[in-house]
């Protein structure tokens, strides 16, 4: 490699890395200046791409030129207020400008229509996070940038001034290579994909976390052991997730079934353990894949339904799985089929139709209708409280599913790696890998940050390079 051309080294080719590298070159060619970019994925070709590819990547948007309204104070409700201010305003203000030039690069977007309960309102690429991939792709090349697939990013090299210089990496041959770089883009995702990191970070069981898409297993925290070893602070909460509730016997990627708030859900014991209808479906699945990995018997559940989920208008939308419910006539055969006790289920079912006394005209998918069950019933039935009476009777097992992580490293608005001093020169990242989140996941955010910012870190990073390399 010729020393002499600044050097950027972009790790990772989801949404956060292929917005990084794009924007690598931009700037570097509105700058006339040679630069050279290396993008690197450690999977082979065709399986790159990460969570990115298997993402619908919805967006709190309420149009492409225009965040949802109360988005800077949902993020900081969310997050009961420690989400970083600065970054969380750069990220609202950066939106708008990255849509358009994603549209610049060809992307289209929609308004889609979310599984059935409203929330913020969101735009959506056309093609969802494959479309995503595939256009950024293709602008990616057409800037000149090759990406090396099957290399994965093993260290950083750092100086002994602090700064970064470099990385090595393993190639497809087996054989450590050393890639001389002048700015690093770290972009490889959380650590999802890594049982033994969630194991120690979320506690015993989380090893077993089913990956909600094939592209999830590639998030194995490299990134973040990577920078955490050369000064990086650790950020975000290392103790959250974002999880869903998947069908177990489905092979689609993200199997969801979202019919969850108008069931009963029960253990393999046949025991309701839940509010199924305590908020609207984005406000209540992280928590619930969560209680059901780590705090039911044998780590799965079973959403019961009747037939009255046919009047149901657009039912269809919230499921993700191929495969139909059980469906017995009665519930003692429902009960059989899904090898519950038969006893203890129709129990459950008595218990709470004998709690379900509220009007069931009132009943409203779309919103929380209050339709709640009696005080007495416990755990409770906020909404959507109907009598299960009307067979046939369906279950839908559901076990958790981990989409990523909120543990990381911290970043700034301007999406440089911090160490204890402050900014690690010559390092940025952008996407998962970065600690932003704390308890619960901010609906359809991660895939705009991932983009926001990895366009923000490649050019800074060019920056960075040239600065860095006009003083040797
Ligand atoms: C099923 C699903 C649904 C989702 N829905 C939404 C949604 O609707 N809205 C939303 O906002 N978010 C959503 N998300 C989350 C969002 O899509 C991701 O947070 C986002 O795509 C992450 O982008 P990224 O670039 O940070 O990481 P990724 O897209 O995961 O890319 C990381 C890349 O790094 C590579 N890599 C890892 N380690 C190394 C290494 N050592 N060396 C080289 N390369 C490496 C991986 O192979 C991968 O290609 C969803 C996620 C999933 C899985």
């Amino acid at each position: 490699m010729d020393e002499t051309v600044p050097t950027i080294c972009i790790v990772g080719s989801g949404a956060a890395g292929l917005a990084a590298a794009l924007a690598a070159a931009e700037t570097a060619r509105a700058r006339a200046r040679a630069c050279r970019v290396v993008l690197i994925d450690r999977a082979r070709q065709g399986e790159h791409g990460g969570n990115t590819r298997f993402s619908p990547s919805y967006m709190r948007m309420a149009a492409p030129d225009r965040v949802a309204p109360g988005f800077e104070d949902d993020l900081n409700e969310v997050s009961g207020g420690r989400m970083d201010p600065a970054y969380v305003k750069r990220l609202a203000t950066e939106a708008p400008a990255t849509m358009a030039w994603l549209m610049g690069h060809g992307i289209a977007f929609d308004k889609p229509v979310y599984y059935l309960s409203a929330g913020p309102p969101r735009i959506q690429p056309i093609g969802g996070g494959a479309g995503l991939l595939q256009a950024l792709e293709h602008a990616v090349r057409t800037a000149g940038i090759a990406t090396r697939y099957a290399c994965e990013a093993e260290r950083l090299l750092v100086a002994s001034t602090g700064g970064v210089e470099g990385i090595e990496i393993r190639a497809e041959s087996g054989s450590l290579e050393t890639i001389n770089a002048h700015a690093v883009v770290l972009a490889s995702g959380g650590f999802a994909g890594n049982g033994e990191m969630l194991a120690q970070h979320l506690g015993p069981g989380a090893d077993s976390l089913a990956p909600i898409s094939p592209g999830t297993r590639f998030n194995t925290g490299d990134g973040i052991r990577m920078a955490l070893a050369a000064g990086a602070q650790p950020a975000g909460d290392w103790r959250g997730m974002h999880a869903e509730p998947v069908d177990p016997r489905s092979r689609n990627s993200a199997p969801v079934v979202l019919l969850y708030p108008y069931s009963i859900v029960v253990d393999s014991t046949g025991r309701r353990f839940f509010d199924e209808g305590a908020g609207l479906v984005h406000e209540t699945w992280e928590t619930f894949a969560r209680t059901i990995h780590f705090a039911t018997p044998g780590r799965i559940a079973y959403a019961i339904l009747d037939a009255k989920l046919y009047d149901i208008d657009g039912y269809q939308r919230a499921i993700r799985s191929q495969v139909p419910p059980h469906q017995a006539s009665t519930i003692s055969e429902l009960a059989a089929l899904i090898g519950v006790p038969a006893v203890a289920l129709q129990e459950t079912v008595a218990h709470y139709n004998a709690a379900a006394t509220g009007d069931p005209a009132l009943f409203d998918a779309t919103r929380m209708d209050g339709l709640a069950a009696e005080a007495a019933l416990s755990p409770p039935k906020s909404n959507w409280c109907r009598r299960l009476d009307l067979p046939p009777y369906l279950a839908y097992p559901l076990i958790g599913a981990i989409a990523y992580t909120f543990g990381g490293i911290e970043t700034n608005a301007a999406a440089e790696v911090l160490g204890a001093g402050g900014p690690i020169p010559g390092l940025f990242a952008a996407g998962e890998i970065t600690g932003h989140f704390y308890g619960t996941a901010p609906n359809a955010v991660a895939m705009l940050r991932a983009l926001v910012f990895g366009r923000i870190a490649g050019a800074g990073a060019v920056v960075s390079c040239l600065r860095r390399t006009a003083r040797r």
